[in-house]
């Protein structure tokens, strides 16, 4: 274990060193202790010692032994340990759900529970919450696990530092300390909690696991009762100076005539979010209106009416996917990313919705050849902002091995979380 009498630069060293060993593993797979030494520039007695100080915080373990084709001992190999946990948290319009993925990127459990949140309020909503959160700690304890870090996904604007929703129009709540609230209710040990704008989250999601993962610049429109956006440019996720950058749904270039939830006329939200497209396409006692229905059985049903050819639902289609292109072409032209990600009710339906969108997008965009972006449609469907909670949960471990057994040594509650970088 770091020696607490070694000067702070040696600390700090070794656990730089912790975290490049734990990344070499994740990125390149398992290896032998020569191979991570060659890989990382460390020598091979550094490496023994780190690789022992990882094992013993339950981070990694003996894989299988190595045999290489020239001479030479066969070496035993290293690998991730999967034992800690990363959970990710979504509170949206109307379901809450926890999301459970181990330090090898493996899925332990997924749970979505629909709850009418603008109804419940913000007591009961987080009660729901931290219930559904202890279920999926307990549920990966059983199994062996542990959960080293919580973030949520909220559909507002968050300040993620102190972990404090400002505002968010859709559920209708105003400056709540989701972190310091979740805290007070999860009694026990406590896993860092994280607190983020879902959009944010989803775009992490995409870039780590999604169809383009790793794409540099990658812009993510989801679009359910809001709509929302995660940009990444050159790698770094795009948050502005006090975090609420990304608030896509606000642009006003939508229809004058309609309102949106923040309060305003004519937002983009207005015109291509739910709202709008089950206004064009359905009348008021249409099944697919009725919001107690689970909204993935809702879409499947307009997914059915637009592949028999049903002209209202193609009409309407249409339209918001002529508006999808307007502000997506507002968003190539600012951000020139090699591709935007549709989200959420986009991506259910986005074959229909993609002619109209790409025609409006080719018309807006100044660059020749859209500037080289592609337009894809997510396939982590509804799971994207709690996949990309955990995984923010687990890059902190990648990021600082060593917090995992100081956090597991506390029998209180963390502090106030850290901001996301
Ligand atoms: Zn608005």
């Amino acid at each position: 274990m770091t020696d607490a009498s070694a000067p702070a630069d040696q600390v700090f060293l070794r656990r730089h060193n912790l975290a490049m060993v734990l990344r070499d593993l994740r990125d390149a797979g398992p290896r032998s202790r020569a191979r991570i030494a060659a890989d990382t520039g460390l020598n091979k007695a550094t490496v023994s010692s780190l690789v022992a100080e990882l094992a013993e915080l339950g981070l990694v373990r003996d894989g299988d032994v190595e045999r290489g084709g020239g001479v030479g001992r066969p070496g035993q190999t290293v690998e991730i340990d999967g034992r800690i946990c990363g959970l990710g948290a979504e509170v949206n319009v109307d379901y809450v759900a926890v999301l459970v993925l181990d330090l090898r990127g493996e899925e332990l459990s997924y749970v979505r529970t629909p709850l009418d949140v603008p109804r419940l309020g913000v007591e009961k909503t987080l009660d729901e919450l931290a219930a559904a959160i202890a279920a999926a700690v307990d549920d990966a304890a059983a199994k062996g696990h542990e959960v080293a870090g919580i973030t949520v996904g909220i559909p507002g604007m968050v300040e993620t530092a102190p972990g404090v929703l400002r505002h968010a129009p859709n559920i209708g709540w105003r400056e709540v300390r989701i972190a310091d609230e979740l805290a007070a209710r999860l009694a026990g040990p406590g896993a860092t909690i994280r607190v983020d704008n879902d959009a944010n989250l989803s775009a992490l999601a995409e870039y780590a696991v999604g169809t383009s993962a790793g794409t540099a610049d990658l812009v993510y429109v989801t679009g359910e009762t809001g709509v929302g956006g995660g940009i990444i440019s050159d790698g770094v996720l795009l948050r502005g100076t006090e975090g609420y950058g990304g608030e896509i749904g606000h642009m006003p270039i939508g229809d004058p005539a309609h309102r949106c939830g923040c309060g305003k006329l004519g937002c983009w939200e207005a015109s291509v979010g739910l709202a709008a497209l089950l206004r064009e396409v359905a009348d008021k006692d249409d099944p697919v209106t009725d919001p107690s229905v689970d909204l993935e059985v809702r879409l499947a049903e307009m997914r059915r009416r637009a592949a028999l050819g049903d002209g209202r639902t193609l009409r309407g289609i249409e339209a918001v996917g002529t508006s999808l292109g307007l502000g997506a072409a507002i968003l190539v032209n600012l951000f020139n990313p090699r591709v935007i990600v549709l989200g959420g009710y986009f991506a259910a339906l986005g074959e229909f919705f993609l002619p109209a969108m790409e025609t409006e997008l080719d018309k807006r965009v100044v660059a020749p050849a859209r500037g080289g972006c592609r337009i894809e449609l997510s396939a982590l469907g509804f799971t994207a902002a709690c996949r990309g909670g955990a995984h923010v949960a687990l890059e902190a471990v990648f990021t600082d091995p060593a917090a995992v057994g100081m956090a597991a040594a506390s029998s209180i509650p963390s502090p106030l979380p850290g901001g996301v970088a």
